[in-house]
């Protein structure tokens, strides 16, 4: 936690452009946006990934990201967004909304060819993790 920027950005010790913020949560904009309104809604705690994260802060900022999404898809004139949790580079739980708009060049994700035999092989692998 010593060195993370989310806890920075959350304590004010780094600027960042806000939107939101309450005594849990913190909503602003992503230094390197995918688009404009790129948005990121995190816990002020630190809680390295969501499986730290309690349920209550999950929620929150779930829910925060649901109802702030309209109002960023309406101000950055986006056709639709993504909400999701990434993790790939800042070890602090955090929310993307990234807006979205058709034809904005972006690829959708890669996909893989499969079948039947394989999907059924990675459902019953995955059952017997659930069960
Ligand atoms: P992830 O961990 O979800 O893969 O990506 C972290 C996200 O945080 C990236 O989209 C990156 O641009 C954003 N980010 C990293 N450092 C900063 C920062 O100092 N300020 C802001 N506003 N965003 C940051
Ligand atoms: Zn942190």
């Amino acid at each position: 936690m010593n060195n993370c920027i989310f806890c920075k950005i959350a304590a004010k010790e780094v600027p960042c452009h806000m939107i939101y913020e309450d005594e849990e949560v913190i909503a602003f904009l992503d230094i390197n946006p995918v688009n404009f309104g790129h948005t990121l809604i995190i816990p002020k705690k630190h809680f390295a990934n969501i499986f730290e994260t309690p349920d209550d802060l999950v929620c929150k900022c779930f829910l925060k990201a649901k109802e702030l999404a309209p109002k960023i898809i309406k101000a950055v004139r986006a056709d639709y967004c993504h909400i999701n949790v990434a993790g790939q580079d800042v070890a602090h739980f955090h929310v993307h909304i990234i807006p979205r708009h058709n034809n904005d060049g972006l690829s959708n994700w890669p996909t893989k060819k499969t079948n039947n035999k394989e999907l059924n092989k990675i459902k019953e692998d995955i059952l017997k993790e659930i069960n």
